[in-house]
């Protein structure tokens, strides 16, 4: 049994698919870790008694058909994807009890190649921050250290996975919650261009940012639940898909590869051991074959205040939906219907989405708009043009991931400034919506460093073969617990 959960979701897959393994010991043993997850990284479990429907792929959940590609290899799914008649809350008490009759496009996709929902996994409400603490349902906490946050938004998926009690699992990024609780979990994770997914059932934090995407022990596994999950939907309407098939990273080397290494990004605010990290790994790089060499992304230091006035604009009319009428929670004792709103809302939001809902509701208002949105939305254009000008002279830009390893809970809560610098070196790619990867690089101070690669629009085989490459290089080990 425990060999069969040490495997790769790749490597099961593989083993399902020539009848070596049986997936109702991969959907048993995973849904019993699952259950006795001691990180708070679930808001659901799937019961083995009322295990969900069958999928197109298989009979049910614990026996899908043996040559779907994704072999019954089960998934942990951030709380924020709608998933039919199971909690459905977004890590906010405003959608407390809501069960949607619908899931979403990504969800379904994985469930049809063949991975049956294992969990549903905590995250900052709404998606908004960076630490696993602004749920609802209390904060997760690091497998690597437990008195220290994942990181977030998606930390329930990345603590699940870097735990074992999951053998992957999808979130979203708008500004870095796939990347960042990926880095401070010691796994990784994936933000796809922009529309390469679905977007179809995600509880929409802000629309123009969120992308979903796979957190794996590999970037094999990466590669994999990515193609799943990835392509066109027509209920999407920016979705787009991807220009091919997503194929399974092979290389093991760097040759003719041209990393590029922000300034803005990879020196001041950075912590020293991640520092040292992420120069030993551009060591490794040019080991393998790549040339490395610096290079200018101008107004990438002025992401993080574009970030902040675009996301909670967006977020301000998103939210607006939250009323106590349509979903979940209503407060009671309301004397009227405006008063029941403005109750439900009161009681029913935490303090960072008011806080972001102020803020965005302000940047919109006539007068400030252009002062604010409209100065956000050219500054996120000339962010994107620093890139296009990088991609004139490198396949790839490298960063470290995040600005520090895992801080200990409570340590950033009382100062959304110190939290917002968690995705200093994330968002820029989000703005300019090309997809980056974040691999575990090595530890620092006995913790796990992130090591960010981001390309063009649409490069995720490219970059995925880079990463493949990397990671063997590296040779990082996501679980010492596990041998020890
Ligand atoms: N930490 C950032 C925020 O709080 C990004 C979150 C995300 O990517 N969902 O907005």
């Amino acid at each position: 049994m425990s060999d069969a959960l040490s495997l790769t979701a790749a490597a099961a897959a593989a083993r399902v698919r020539a009848g070596d393994l049986d997936p109702a010991e991969l959907w048993d043993g995973y849904r019993a870790r699952a259950a006795a997850d001691g990180h708070n990284a679930f808001t659901w479990v799937s019961d083995a008694g009322a295990a969900p429907p069958a999928s197109p792929g298989g009979s049910s959940p614990a026996s899908p058909r043996r040559d779907a590609p994704l072999g019954g290899v089960p998934v942990a799914v951030k709380d924020l994807f709608a998933t039919q008649g199971v909690p459905s809350q977004a890590g906010s008490r405003i959608l407390e009890g809501y069960r949607p009759p619908y899931t979403a496009t990504a969800v379904e996709r994985l469930t049809a190649a063949g991975a049956p929902l294992l969990a549903k996994t905590n995250q900052d409400e709404f998606a908004m921050g960076s630490s696993t603490e602004n749920s609802a349902y209390g904060p997760t906490t690091n497998p690597w250290d437990p008195t220290r946050v994942p990181g977030g938004s998606s930390g329930g998926s990345a603590a699940a996975v870097a735990a074992g009690s999951a053998p992957w699992a999808i979130g979203t990024d708008t500004g870095g919650s796939i990347r960042q609780p990926a880095a401070l979990c010691g796994i990784v994770g994936l933000k796809p261009t922009y529309g390469a997914v679905s977007r179809y059932g995600m509880i929409a934090f802000a629309s123009s940012l969120d992308q979903a995407g796979p957190f794996t022990r590999d970037v094999t596994d990466a590669a994999l639940l990515f193609g799943a999950m990835a392509g066109k939907d027509k209920c999407d309407s920016t979705s787009v898909g991807l220009p091919g098939p997503v194929e399974l990273p092979r290389r093991t080397d760097l040759q003719g590869v041209r990393l590029g290494v922000p300034e803005e990004l990879s020196g001041e605010g950075i912590e020293p051991g991640v520092l040292a990290s992420f120069t030993a790994t551009l060591d490794l790089a040019r080991e393998l074959g790549a040339t490395v060499e610096p290079c200018k992304l101008p107004h990438a230091p002025h992401a993080l205040s574009a970030y902040y006035l675009i996301a909670p604009a967006e977020a301000s009319s998103n939210l607006a939906r939250y009323d106590g009428v349509r979903y979940g929670f209503r407060a009671d004792g309301a004397r009227d219907l405006l008063h029941m709103y403005t109750e439900t809302r009161e009681q029913g939001f935490g303090a960072e989405v008011k806080r972001r809902i102020m803020l965005g509701t302000y940047a919109l208002s006539s007068g400030y708009y252009d002062a604010y949105y409209g100065r956000a939305q050219k500054v996120r254009t000339l962010i994107s043009r620093d890139f296009d000008t990088a991609w004139e002279r490198f396949d790839f830009v490298v960063t470290p991931t995040a600005p520090s390893v895992a801080f200990a809970l409570g340590a950033k809560t009382d100062d959304p400034l110190a939290m917002y610098l968690n995705d200093f070196c994330t968002v820029p790619m989000s703005l300019a919506g090309i997809p980056g990867i974040s691999i575990p690089s090595g530890l620092s101070e006995g913790l796990p460093v992130g090591f960010q690669l981001a390309g063009p629009a649409f490069s995720e085989n490219a970059l995925l073969d880079a990463a493949h490459a990397l990671e063997g290089a590296i040779g990082f080990d996501s679980a010492p617990w596990r041998s020890a």
